[in-house]
């Protein structure tokens, strides 16, 4: 379909999915005012585009035009009796956060990078720190205005439309613009959280303490060595945060702080990746690493922010990842079968001698319905780089993921195949007809949904 939109200003940029997987030259709009929504074309197959920073190419399309909400960023309403704040759907979490600590509130469910906006939030329904414990974005969404072109703008919450804010909230922006969102916050309940890192010996070990651990702790994730073999693959550490106790440092009250990340993007990456990251250096990387937060991380208090955006003091990893680009495969499995895949994921890797950059678990609860990335078990992250060895080992984690009983993360994915999609998320096709009941048309489209056949 044609692009036809007259009235706005458009143009043609190079957009690429974060893992690099997948580039376009697409026509994108920069809007600032909102009377840009009532000029939206009706016809044209569109998209929203918040940071532009999934994995997965969700907020782009060739046919489609890409409608950035960069520039509405602001906060429109917030109560402080309550901690309830309505946004801009374009609004960057740091900048909410820096506005939040400021009048002791925080979002307990965020994802790791402040540049992600609050759109792109919603769209995937993200998790935070401690999924078990907080659940998914949607738990923090009290209400959300949508605009669609064939629609005007419509108020979803739990009470009013209630059908569309569940397909809005999970729907990976194919219900239409998102124009702003009602959060419930929380109370800050101290600046500092306090991490303790505790080692384990071996993949079931360090499953095992991470559910132990995961309903007492505000924040939590493990982390794996899988450069080991042997007895000591999938040795590691659980990291474990918690607010520190409001009186432990009575008399010295923390500032607030504020955060602005650098930008992350995926342009400057290093080229020939894989002359450098090899078994070898990952390996000697990750005894680094666990050398290091051995000692440091017996108690070491860090500010809120430091907490909730780890990535911003790791951002340089996706450097090392390579301009060729990487794959972050994350999935979501049965407690009782997640240690088994891991080994064989292992072996099958080890074989193909393909390093694994980063290996790392949360544990999830609650139910999982229509295709968010939710529902109970361990939820499981690998990355490596591209390679053509790299394809024959996802062929291997896709056909057995299926086997296991697993889910992917589909925003994670630029390339996962429509078939394990639908293998994976029986209500795929409740999705599908719901959306088509909503939108006959079909107007938000974007490379992923086409991928999926959503
Ligand atoms: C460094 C890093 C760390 C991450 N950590 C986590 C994590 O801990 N947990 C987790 O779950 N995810 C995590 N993610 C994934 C990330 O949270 C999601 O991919 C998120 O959707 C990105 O949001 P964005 O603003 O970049 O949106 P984009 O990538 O631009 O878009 C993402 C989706 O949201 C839709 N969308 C965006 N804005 C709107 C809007 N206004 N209206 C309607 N739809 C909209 C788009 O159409 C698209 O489908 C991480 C990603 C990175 C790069």
């Amino acid at each position: 379909m044609k692009i036809n939109a007259p009235e706005i200003s458009i143009k043609q940029e190079n957009l690429s999915s974060f893992d690099n997987g997948v580039k376009s030259t697409c026509a994108i709009a920069q809007p600032d005012r909102y009377r840009h929504w009532a000029s939206t074309p009706r016809d044209s197959y569109q998209i929203s585009r918040g940071a532009g920073l999934s994995l997965s190419a969700a907020s782009f399309e060739t046919e489609s035009l890409s409608v950035s909400h960069n520039k509405f960023n602001r906060i429109l309403d917030f109560d402080s009796a309550t901690g309830e704040v309505e946004v801009e759907a374009g609004i960057r979490l740091f900048s909410l956060h820096n506005f939040l600590v400021a009048n002791g509130y925080f979002l307990p469910i965020q994802p790791g990078h402040g540049q992600i906006s609050i759109g792109g939030c919603v769209a995937a329904d993200i998790h935070g720190k401690n999924q078990l414990k907080d659940g998914n974005f949607l738990e923090q969404v009290i209400s959300l205005k949508l605009f669609h072109p064939s629609h005007g703008i419509l108020n979803l919450s739990r009470a009013s439309n209630a059908d569309l804010f569940f397909l809005t909230c999970g729907g990976y922006g194919l219900t239409g613009h998102i124009l702003s969102v009602r959060l419930q916050t929380q109370v800050l309940p101290s600046q500092i959280v306090v991490t303790r890192a505790q080692r384990f010996p071996d993949i079931d070990s360090g499953l095992q303490l991470l559910n132990n651990e995961a309903t007492k702790a505000d924040f939590i994730h493990s982390w794996h060595d899988f450069s080991q073999t042997g007895k000591k693959y999938g040795s590691g550490m659980v990291f474990m945060s918690n607010f520190e106790a409001i009186d432990e440092h009575a008399g010295s009250p923390s500032k607030t702080r504020s955060v602005v990340p650098k930008s992350l993007g995926n342009r400057h990456r290093m080229p020939a990746a894989n002359l450098v990251v090899n078994r070898f250096s990952i390996s000697a990387l990750n005894s680094a690493y666990k050398r290091i937060n051995s000692t440091n991380m017996k108690g070491k208090r860090s500010d809120i922010a430091d907490a909730l955006f780890p990535i911003h003091h790791l951002q340089g990893y996706y450097y090392f990842l390579g301009s060729h680009g990487f794959h972050e495969y994350q999935i979501l499995l049965s407690k009782d079968v997640a240690a088994d895949y891991l080994k064989q994921l292992g072996a099958v890797a080890a074989e193909l001698k393909i390093p694994i950059t980063l290996a790392s678990g949360k544990i999830f609860g609650g139910q999982q319905n229509l295709i968010r990335f939710s529902g109970e078990g361990v939820c499981f992250a690998v990355n490596f780089l591209r390679s053509t060895q790299a394809n024959v080992l996802l062929e291997w984690l896709d056909s057995n993921l299926v086997l296991f009983g697993g889910k992917p993360n589909l925003i994670k994915d630029s390339r996962l195949p429509r078939q394990i999609a639908e293998a994976c998320y029986p209500e795929i096709g409740e999705f599908r007809m719901k959306l088509r009941n909503f939108d006959s048309k079909r107007l938000f489209r974007s490379q992923m949904s086409e991928r999926l056949g959503l």
